[in-house]
């Protein structure tokens, strides 16, 4: 589903579904960097993070989720991010993905999977945790909403909500436990537990998001960027442009809507112009690591409200990706470059390198505040962090949610800082922590 935060400035995407995100992502699958583990354990008192047992609970995520290279022939979109990047002497690397057997023209002929895979190949949640949980005796309620965990004397009791009888009809459901693990993403998870009547001063606050924009370039060869693997190629020279912080380069997979959905909008003809062009156009993904967070609280009525503004520090990577982006499409051949900005600003590949630079000089200028440009999120994080002091984070480092004994959180929440990647990887990894512990 889609959300916005308060000001609309950003739009959300997860995966509102069962298998949450991973039913519906494009299957990316990176290891945590090193440097991230080290800023956990020593920022923020997650010792376990540099500690063997964490990476082998990691390697065994990536081993039952299947992750492979065999699944990553570049489609023409990422082709174009491949070149261009070598042409700039820039580093690009294969994607690991999660899908294994998907030999349907050598997976260049669906392109699907973002919208959840008809064929099984990809291997989600819904394919690996959710049948071994099943075979090992759990029950799974789909249609259900948790409302709010209850407690009693300190200590957790179980949860309550409700769940949809196949016609529809609402009914309230009660579970009863010992231990409850809540793992509802970064937005959903700490509205939960504020609902609760939970609560802890940080609980909520540190909401990372991955800040993220497309930068469209058109091609003279067709891309038809909605076919084959999503993202196969990623470029990394910016992601640590000032210590553990930048920006790195991938492609999404560009369906006409998203396309619509993406492109600046200035007049119905201007747009359908574009529009009619998609087919030879290539997208590149431009995605900030934050360092600044936003805000997750309650309304009156216990919905999460998403509160996020983009800081300077990091609107200034986010740019530099935008520029970045801009020389890689140019090297790759294309001949003009729309801005992920409303002013739907273009620049022609082959204008002199004077107008260039002058346009690429000014482009700080061109206003970048909330709903001045299209900014998404795909990976939301923190929340809940995890850490080793009980005044700044609202969970302990095995999973547990400081001021409820048997509480754990299991999923994005946890992560003290952004992930830097692709966070599917890390937020498995920090779950299979969590679950080892309890066992
Ligand atoms: C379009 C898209 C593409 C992406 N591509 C990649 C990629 O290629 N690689 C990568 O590493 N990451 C990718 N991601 C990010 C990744 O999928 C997410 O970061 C990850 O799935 C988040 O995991 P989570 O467990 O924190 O939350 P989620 O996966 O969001 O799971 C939360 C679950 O809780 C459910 N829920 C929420 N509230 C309640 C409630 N009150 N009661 C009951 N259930 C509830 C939700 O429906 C959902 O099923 C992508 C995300 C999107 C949206």
């Amino acid at each position: 589903g889609a959300l916005v935060t308060r000001d609309a400035g950003v739009t959300i995407f997860a995966g509102s579904c069962l298998g949450g995100g991973s039913t519906i992502n494009w299957t990316g699958s990176f290891r945590t960097p090193d440097y991230i583990l080290d800023e956990w354990a020593n920022d923020h008192g997650f010792l376990a993070a540099k500690g063997s047992a964490f990476r082998a609970g990691e390697g065994a995520v990536m081993s039952a989720l299947g992750t492979n290279r065999d699944h990553s022939p570049h489609n023409p979109q990422n082709d174009a991010l491949w070149r261009g990047s070598e042409v700039l002497g820039n580093p690009v690397e294969v994607i690991e993905r999660n899908v294994v057997g998907c030999q349907v023209d050598g997976c260049k002929a669906c392109g699907y999977c973002g919208l959840g895979c008809r064929r099984g190949t990809k291997q989600s949640t819904v394919r690996t945790w959710l049948p071994r949980a099943t075979a090992a005796g759990a029950r799974i309620l789909v249609n259900t909403t948790v409302q709010c965990v209850s407690s009693h004397l300190g200590a957790a009791t179980g949860v309550e909500g409700w769940t949809r009888s196949p016609e529809g009809r609402r009914i309230g459901i009660r579970i009863r436990a010992k231990r409850v693990v809540v793992a509802a993403g970064s937005v959903q998870t700490p509205a939960l537990l504020l609902r609760s009547g939970l609560n802890h001063p940080k609980l909520g606050f540190n909401l990372f998001f991955h800040p993220t924009v497309a930068v469209a370039g058109f091609y003279k060869d067709r891309i038809a960027p909605w076919y084959g693997p999503m993202m196969s190629a990623v470029n990394k020279a910016g992601i640590r442009l000032d210590g553990n912080y930048g920006y790195w380069v991938e492609t999404p997979p560009l369906h006409p809507g998203t396309a619509a959905l993406a492109l600046p909008w200035i007049s119905g003809k201007q747009h359908k112009q574009d529009l009619l062009r998609v087919g030879n156009m290539a997208s590149f993904i431009v995605l900030t690591r934050d360092k600044y967070g936003g805000r997750v609280q309650v309304d009156r009525q216990g919905n999460a409200r998403v509160a996020y503004a983009l800081h300077s520090y990091d609107r200034a990577h986010l740019l530099k990706g935008v520029q970045a982006a801009f020389q890689i499409h140019r090297a790759a051949g294309a001949s003009d470059v729309i801005f992920p900005h409303n002013s739907r600003k273009q620049l022609l590949c082959n204008a002199s390198q004077v107008d260039r630079d002058a346009f690429l000089h000014g482009m700080p200028g061109w206003g970048w505040g909330p709903n001045q440009f299209a900014l998404f999120t795909a990976h939301q994080m923190g929340t809940c962090a995890l850490g080793g002091d009980a005044a700044l984070h609202p969970v302990a480092p095995d999973g547990s949610f400081r001021g409820l004994r048997g509480l754990f959180i299991a999923d994005g929440s946890l992560m003290p800082t952004s992930a830097g990647i692709n966070p599917m990887i890390p937020i498995m990894a920090l779950a299979h922590w969590v679950g080892k512990g309890m066992e």
